[in-house]
């Protein structure tokens, strides 16, 4: 069983408790994993998601902010989740870190953001722009787990720590440690790299970025 999986187990048995339940003689989780009955098509999935209230982020949204891109992009951004900006628009990465993100996208990788897809771990916005809780991502991941699997990505950068651990659930190990590590997520390469809101405050980690960039473009 995966940590998130573990979490979400946590959060069904502490829901049994607070009904009055003290013992459970083998608990069978049977509501861990959602991905059957999520749509198989983007379009369908984000309705879903438009309608989704599994976590208290659902109460403080503007818009939930799904992903945006080429449906069948070779590579896929994965974020940690929506700031203000991205609230308000329902688009990913449009504030000052979308911006530096869209630079690295044209000068390094001499792509278009549309040949991308770009979305984030959860799709609400966290208020006052906090790192999401584990319930909340336990409740979002399987939307993302489908994401990724109707895209396809040959390739997922995951931008920052949040985007790492929980994408892998390898939650002891730094993110400076582990950039620019070309790993393997299901049928994709995933490579782990610095968050672009963490180059707004240390530019000088920009090259470090610039350098695992030239290991995804060569990987296209
Ligand atoms: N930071 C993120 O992680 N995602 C966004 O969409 C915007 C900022």
């Amino acid at each position: 069983m995966t940590k998130i999986e573990k979490a979400k187990l946590l959060k069904h048995l502490y829901q049994y408790q607070s009904l009055g339940f003290e013992y459970f003689k083998d608990y069978k989780p049977l509501h861990v994993n959602q991905n059957q009955q999520l749509p198989k098509s983007l379009d369908e999935l984000e309705k879903k998601v438009k309608e989704c209230h599994l976590c208290s982020l659902a109460k403080s949204r503007k818009n939930i902010v799904f992903g945006e891109g080429n449906k069948n992009a070779k590579l896929m951004f994965i974020g940690e989740g929506p700031g203000a900006n991205e609230d308000e628009s329902g688009r990913p990465f449009v504030g000052r870190a979308g911006m530096l993100l869209t630079k690295i996208i044209e000068n390094v990788l001499e792509l278009k953001r549309e040949d991308i897809y770009i979305t984030n771990i959860v799709k609400c916005r966290p208020p006052n722009n906090r790192v999401p809780l584990i319930e909340e991502v336990a409740s979002c991941k399987p939307y993302l787990l489908e994401q990724i699997g109707i895209i396809n990505p040959k390739i997922i950068v995951a931008l920052g720590s949040t985007s790492y651990h929980h994408l892998t659930g390898e939650y002891d190990v730094a993110i400076s440690k582990i950039r620019g590590e070309i790993l393997e997520l299901g049928n994709a390469k995933l490579i782990p790299t610095y968050h672009p809101s963490f180059l707004l405050r240390n530019p000088s980690a920009k090259k470090d970025v610039f350098a695992d960039m030239l290991k995804v473009k060569n990987l296209l």
